[in-house]
């Protein structure tokens, strides 16, 4: 039936109506809120090209996530910035590495029982070299190598459930990591530490500003060996069935805006519980914008991860999550 029977403006007239009809929501128990530790005490290090963002030390870490957990967002992702690095990334598996070290101190506050804690399971933040893996080089060539770095990436998983991680979350790309973790997850007696695999991480320029944040940029080359090229979707879906038959329990989607098609294939195709990373360079080009007075604040936030959900994602991880769980209030 169509116009003047059909007037699709009748449920749009007013807040009460539209709120009724409304198709999508948000709502702070599916926001994660990535926090950068880094040593000492009372650091709060602002990220440059990350407006609002910061690299916190212990005690500035355990302030923010008592405010998330106050704001009733659903977790944590926890990223670290050791005091030291090496060839080997040892940091990321050391019993006293930051992130395990927080984990602790957040497992013993029980203000904090409300949040999820994800881990992210990576070597870049640890080398010397800023790959997400072992480095093998041969004069002025250099190959990062697979199988080596799954047994560092899996022995960092063990690492970071023992210290309490709920969720361990790799985002490296590696083949075969997630059976790895697996492996040696329940070999070392955390058969109930979820996996929540990066499936679909895409080689991204939206990155930038979190190797700023993370300090984690590599010395030398790309990441394009193991990342995705951004221009295949059914690579994609190829790297999720994978992680689903390794034994993923969980997927998350990387970037979030640029691939928002991929997000919604994903859904259609997988019944995992899946999230997605509004990344770094997200947030900040709408921060820019806002800070120009381009773009009104709230509403373009709100805009931009209700796109995410809409497109199928359960949750999203975001630097807007106290923001975005502050409107929803
Ligand atoms: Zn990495």
């Amino acid at each position: 039936m169509n116009f003047p029977v059909t007037r699709m403006r009748r449920l749009r007239r007013t807040e009460a109506m539209r709120s009724l009809v409304r198709e999508t929501h948000l709502h702070p128990g599916a926001l994660i809120y990535p926090l950068f530790i880094c040593p000492g005490e009372g650091v709060r290090k602002p990220i440059g090209s990350m407006p609002g963002v910061f690299n916190l030390s212990l005690d500035e870490a355990m302030k923010e996530a008592e405010a998330c957990a106050a704001l009733g967002i659903g977790g944590l992702l926890l990223f670290g910035l050791p005091a030291e690095k090496d060839e080997q990334a040892s940091g990321a598996w050391a019993d006293d590495g930051i992130v395990q070290t927080a984990l602790r101190a957040f497992k013993a506050n029980r203000r904090l029982d409300t949040l999820v804690t994800m881990a992210d399971v990576c070597l870049c933040e640890y080398s010397s070299h800023g790959h997400c893996g072992v480095v093998a080089r041969d004069g002025d060539h250099y190959t990062i190598e697979n199988d080596s770095s799954v047994a560092l990436l899996a022995k960092t998983a063990a690492s970071l459930a023992k210290a309490g991680a709920d969720i361990v979350a790799p985002s490296d790309m590696m083949d075969g990591r997630v059976a790895a973790m697996r492996e040696t997850l329940d070999a070392s007696g955390h058969e109930q530490t979820p996996i929540l695999s990066y499936a679909s991480k895409f080689a991204s320029a939206f990155y930038g500003p979190f190797r700023e944040a993370a300090d984690s940029a590599p010395l030398f080359g790309d990441r394009r060996s193991y990342q995705m090229d951004g221009a295949n979707l059914r690579e994609a879906m190829r790297e999720i069935e994978l992680d689903i038959a390794e034994g993923a329990d969980m997927l998350l989607m990387k970037p979030a805006m640029p691939y928002l098609d991929v997000i919604q294939e994903a859904r259609q195709r997988f019944d995992l519980p899946m999230g997605a990373y509004q990344v770094s360079g997200e947030y900040s080009m709408l921060h820019a914008a806002f800070e120009r007075g381009w773009l009104e604040p709230e509403r373009t936030m709100m805009e931009s991860l209700t796109g995410i959900r809409r497109a199928g994602a359960d949750f999203i991880v975001t630097y807007f999550a106290k923001d975005a769980a502050k409107v929803l209030g």
